[in-house]
């Protein structure tokens, strides 16, 4: 294929990709698989050691296999056998959906694994590449439209700026994206009222009660908790999202374990017992934004969390920015035309399914803190339906294949 966009005659402007979380090293990794030059921006220093741990279902782990980040990954991603859903309030079990069986039925694993491990991953894979350069320490402040391209201003560490071109720029700039709201006019992210305090555990110190090889989750009105083993199964990840009013920027806010404790001091021992192992926790505040005000301009693109954060209900964040990174570098391998018309394509084909997920997730939210009636039926029903029925309701999400994708523009 020759075209505009040819890798060859485009090799003086890379595409430039700002931030290096999954959504940035994912895109960097799939635009470059596909032949193309490319210069990821990030303001922090990489590789980083942030976040907690995630799920990672089958529609991203084959993209993750395709871009050569599996060897980097399977020895330290858990896979467990099954999810235990659980009642907060009386410690009944509500359902067990075997992820083993979505792993089979979709022929690409179900994970979990630190967020840290898997950024660690992607960074490794892309610093291996000829065709990736990778700069830290910059912050993308700016970015202007060209003839042929787009300039970006980065404020550097030591507080000079520095200006770089590219082909187009792709902003997978978090969750608080400067891009998204700076440059395309978008409305910022919209704190959800709930924030989620994280903490990890060796694995030794994990109660006898508790399940620590498997994915535990437990429903209460107001809060819920999930934990899993991650780290090769040597840590636990607890992750408990409670309704409050707390909202600061960032990742690493500092929670208060006696609050917490105190938050589940109702809950089954079990839980009570597991929060109690620890006082130390993190916590961040749980934003969401519409997803579905525009992703591309011109020649900049958004892209992951920058693009449709979400609530994590349905542990699809990060997946649905390894899902964008694969239709992203496709159209613009594919696509015949001008690079702005390939990030289009980018949006129309992601748009829809990305809208879908991000309704699921607001719904689970609201099955997941239920009270009084409604939270017994759905406890009835959860309890009366198969697991393997309850758990095809997904189907639609873990089916999804970057190839079964196809472009209108
Ligand atoms: C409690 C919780 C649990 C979650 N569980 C799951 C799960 O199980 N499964 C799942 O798939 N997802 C999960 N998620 C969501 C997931 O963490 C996010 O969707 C994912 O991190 C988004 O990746 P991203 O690369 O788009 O953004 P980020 O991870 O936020 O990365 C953005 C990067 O851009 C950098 N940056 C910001 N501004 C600039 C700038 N101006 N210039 C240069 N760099 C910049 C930042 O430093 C950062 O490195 C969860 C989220 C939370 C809060």
């Amino acid at each position: 294929m020759t075209s505009s966009k040819d890798p060859v005659m485009t090799e003086q402007l890379p595409i430039i990709v700002a931030g290096a979380g999954p959504g940035g090293l994912s895109a960097a990794l799939a635009i470059a698989c596909k032949g193309f030059p490319v210069l990821l921006l990030e303001r922090n220093r990489i590789p980083m050691e942030v976040g907690a741990g995630i799920q990672i279902s089958p529609n991203a782990t084959s993209s993750l296999k395709e871009w050569g980040v599996w060897p980097y990954i399977s020895k330290l991603a858990v896979k467990p056998e099954k999810i235990c859903i659980n009642s907060g309030v009386t410690g009944a079990r509500l359902s067990e959906v075997s992820t083993s069986d979505i792993s089979k039925r979709f022929g690409a694993p179900y994970m979990v694994i630190h967020r840290a491990d898997l950024q660690q991953a992607l960074y490794h894979r892309a610093s291996q590449s000829d065709l990736i350069e990778m700069l830290d320490e910059r912050e993308v402040r700016e970015v202007t439209e060209t003839g042929n391209g787009v300039e970006v201003r980065c404020k550097l560490a030591n507080g000079d700026h520095a200006f770089y071109r590219g082909a187009a720029l792709i902003a997978a700039d978090g969750v608080w994206s400067r891009i998204r709201t700076d440059y395309f006019g978008n409305s910022p992210a919209a704190y959800s009222g709930k924030t989620a305090w994280r903490a990890t555990l060796p694995i030794q110190m994990v109660p006898k009660s508790i399940d620590s090889e498997n994915v535990g989750l437990w429903l209460s009105p107001k809060a819920h908790l999930v934990h899993y083993p991650i780290v090769s199964g040597h840590m636990m990840n607890i992750v408990a999202i409670v309704d409050e009013d707390w909202s600061e920027e960032g990742w690493n806010g500092k929670g208060d374990g006696v609050w917490l404790s105190k938050r589940f001091s109702r809950w089954p021992r079990e839980v009570r017992e597991l929060l109690a192992e620890r006082e130390d926790w993190l916590k961040w505040a749980l934003c969401g934004q519409d997803p579905t005000q525009p992703w591309v301009k011109g020649k900049v693109a958004l892209l992951g969390d920058a693009a449709h954060a979400m609530l994590p209900f349905m542990a699809q964040g990060a997946v649905m920015s390894i899902e964008d990174a694969a239709i992203l570098a496709r159209a613009i391998d594919e696509i015949d035309g001008p690079i702005e018309q390939s990030l289009q394509a980018y949006e129309q084909a992601r748009k829809k399914r990305v809208c879908q997920v991000v309704n699921r997730a607001r719904h689970n939210g609201r099955i997941y803190h239920m009270r009084g009636p409604l939270a017994l039926a759905r406890n009835l029903t959860m309890q009366m339906l198969p697991a393997s029925q309850f758990v095809r309701q997904f189907d639609w999400i873990y089916s999804w294949k970057p190839e079964q994708v196809t472009f209108t523009v």
